[in-house]
């Protein structure tokens, strides 16, 4: 089923300092922590994660760039049924708290960032679901 549409944040480890080339935003340094990326699917959002989750891909986006890398991994699903306005507010929320990678994901927006370094994503639990997906 494909019914769910709206807001995500993936929550990513990387288990290891590591330099990633990021397409067009060039080599940037990832230290080793907890990260959170914030997108939309206004359609098929479980297609979208399932896509974020797999390993074999284009790299298209920003996000296919770290989660290509071997010391990347998703650790959590975050949704909200919401439509697109509310992808960059949440980002702008996640900015007060957590350490912007800066140009990342925004490409299409005016967002200083929508990936952000975190030390928890607990705070997301008060207004997003965990979205549970099989791989
Ligand atoms: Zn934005």
């Amino acid at each position: 089923m494909n019914t769910l549409k709206g807001v995500y944040v993936l929550i990513i480890q990387v288990d290891n300092d590591t330099g990633v080339n990021v397409g067009a935003l060039g080599k940037l340094t990832f230290e080793k922590g907890l990260y959170a990326y914030v997108g939309s699917a206004q359609a098929n959002l479980e297609q979208r994660i399932k896509r974020h989750l797999g390993k074999e891909k284009r790299l298209f986006w920003h996000i296919d760039y770290l989660l290509n890398n071997s010391v990347a991994r998703i650790v959590k699903v975050l949704y909200k049924q919401a439509n697109r306005t509310e992808e960059c507010k949440i980002a702008k929320v996640i900015g007060e708290i957590g350490e912007s990678v800066d140009g990342f994901g925004c490409s299409d927006c005016s967002c200083k960032s929508h990936l952000f370094r975190i030390g928890d994503y607990r705070f997301l639990q008060g207004f997003m679901r965990v979205l549970h997906v099989e791989t």
